[in-house]
């Protein structure tokens, strides 16, 4: 510790005021604390203790201050950086099988971590969701096969029953039009239930496909060939572009029925003077197959709901069908291993595309 003594009149005094001061001394590093006072008459007190050791102090406290900083910003980053991402692979896991299972993937499910924490938890919930959800479906659909399944006999009597009725009266008596709506009504009733059933036959793994060796080129000329027709009523021009051999191992009938349900669908959803195109490319082990029309075409909302069963958007329901062509065509299409894209834009057109592989 340094010490400065006193004088006279010095600088800071005024009158007898004692006074406090941090002064910085010519020929030292360090600054100094100095109190000053009057002690008698026209005596001033000046005594002074240099500020050194708490200088030092302070800088080796705000070194050890910089020095901490600077290790603590960037493991504390890489630290927070690791967290939130581990934190947030569990979240994108969700989010990832959420998207699949909106897409359609009903049985996909959230791989749960062997951690516990919050978002183990959250998926486990969300597995538990999706088993009951799954289960409830399952069950929706079982009750629907075995409804259509149950009243297929009864109905087929009651057309049976109206269609004797019919040969045993004149058809311009009233009898005789009753017995004939009743037997077209009977008929369209048995189509949705016939439908139905190969849905679910041909969903649950059940229907043995008639595997041959199908030409799919021949078999869209046939079923242009059906539609021209239709086509002609309405002034819409049926595109046909078609390599040469394009023979897969399928079930023909099943895929007869494919094709007539997307090209009826895009004959019907086409105005008067539109163009509806059938394209085949062979692409190596599959076949793509595209059915595209210049018609109404569909919204986001609505494209993801065509494959549900009995689903019509708004639009589409002034036209004749019963909703069940779309499902029939991707569970016949599924169970020969293949699949169905959808492109499509309102008052634009929509763009079915089926890819087939060639060992069926
Ligand atoms: P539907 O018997 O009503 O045609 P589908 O299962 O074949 O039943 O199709 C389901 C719905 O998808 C249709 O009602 C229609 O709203 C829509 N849709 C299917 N194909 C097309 C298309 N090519 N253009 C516009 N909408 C379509």
């Amino acid at each position: 510790m340094e010490r400065t003594g006193g004088g006279q009149h010095t600088p800071g005094i005024v009158g007898d005021e004692v006074r406090l001061n941090t002064l910085s001394v010519p020929g030292r590093d360090h600054k100094a604390r100095v109190i000053r006072g009057p002690i008698g008459l026209n005596l001033t007190l000046e005594i002074g203790e240099s500020l050194a050791d708490d200088e030092i102090f302070l800088g080796k406290v705000l070194k050890g201050f910089v020095v901490t900083l600077l290790v603590m910003i960037p493991s504390g980053g890489v630290v927070g950086w690791f967290m939130a991402r581990r934190a947030l692979s569990g979240v994108q896991r969700l989010t990832h099988t959420a998207g699949r299972i909106a897409a359609g993937a009903l049985e996909q499910r959230v791989i749960v971590g062997p951690r516990g924490d919050e978002i183990d938890q959250l998926a486990q919930t969300f597995n538990t969701m999706l088993d009951r959800i799954e289960a409830l479906i399952i069950g929706m659909r079982e009750m629907t096969d075995n409804l259509a399944h149950d009243l297929r006999s009864p109905l087929g009597r009651i057309r049976a029953s109206a269609e004797t009725l019919m040969h045993g009266s004149d058809a311009h008596t009233e009898v005789g039009t009753l017995a004939l709506e009743t037997t077209g009504e009977c008929d369209r009733l048995l189509e949705i239930i016939n439908t139905t059933l190969d849905i679910a036959e041909a969903e649950s793994g059940a229907a043995r496909l008639n595997l041959t060796a199908v030409d799919l080129a021949a078999l869209i000329v046939d079923a242009a060939d059906l539609f021209q027709p239709v086509a002609e009523s309405k002034h819409v021009c049926i595109d046909v572009d078609l390599p040469p051999d394009c023979i897969i191992n399928g079930d023909l009938q099943r895929l007869q029925r494919v094709v007539a349900n997307l090209l009826d669908n895009a004959l019907k959803y086409t105005a008067p003077d539109g163009r509806v195109g059938i394209h085949l490319t062979d692409r190596g082990e599959r076949i793509e197959l595209v059915v595209e029309d210049s018609g109404i075409g569909m919204s986001a909302e609505e494209l993801s709901r065509i494959f549900e069963r009995f689903y019509r958007c708004d639009r589409s329901r002034t036209q004749a069908g019963n909703g069940l062509g779309l499902s029939l065509a991707l569970a016949f299409v599924r169970a020969h291993g293949g699949e169905i894209k959808v492109e499509s834009t309102p008052e634009t057109g929509s763009r079915f595309t089926v890819l087939l592989g060639r060992a069926g």
